[in-house]
């Protein structure tokens, strides 16, 4: 799986970067229902993020729907595995375990340290355990 964007980029370069690499998809504002941060419309072809948000926010909800997006998911299908591979493409595993270490593992400053939400560091802890069980 590949997104059309590096998901490096702030909000607004990854916003504009689209309009080049993804010519038919439509990323708009808007106002969502109680607590969805972005959703996708794989039949228009069209992602919708919550406008409310930090930008930080708002960056890790793209890299999600364009994940949704990538795998032709209708929705929020298959939640967990486009959670779990949003986290692996946001989370830069060095400066993860150096935060870890500066931080002794509290997650909301981890997320700050890293420009990310909670959320996303929650779901690589997540992904770090699977690993642990593989071993
Ligand atoms: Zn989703």
């Amino acid at each position: 799986m590949s997104l059309p964007v590096p998901v490096r980029l702030n909000y607004g370069p990854m916003r504009m970067r689209l309009y080049e690499t993804a010519p038919t998809l439509e990323v708009s504002s808007g106002l969502l229902d109680g607590d969805l941060c972005g959703i996708y419309d794989a039949a228009r072809d069209v992602i919708i993020i919550d406008r409310r948000m930090t930008y930080t926010r708002k960056r890790c909800t793209l890299v999600h729907e364009l994940v949704h997006r990538a795998h032709g998911d209708i929705g929020h299908q298959r939640e967990l595995r486009c959670r779990l591979q949003t986290a692996l493409l946001l989370v830069d595993r060095d400066a993860y375990i150096q935060a870890e270490r500066m931080y002794e593992g509290d997650r909301w400053l981890i997320a700050d340290e890293l420009d990310l939400t909670v959320d996303v560091i929650d779901d690589y802890r997540l992904l770090l355990r699977y690993e642990g069980v593989g071993r």
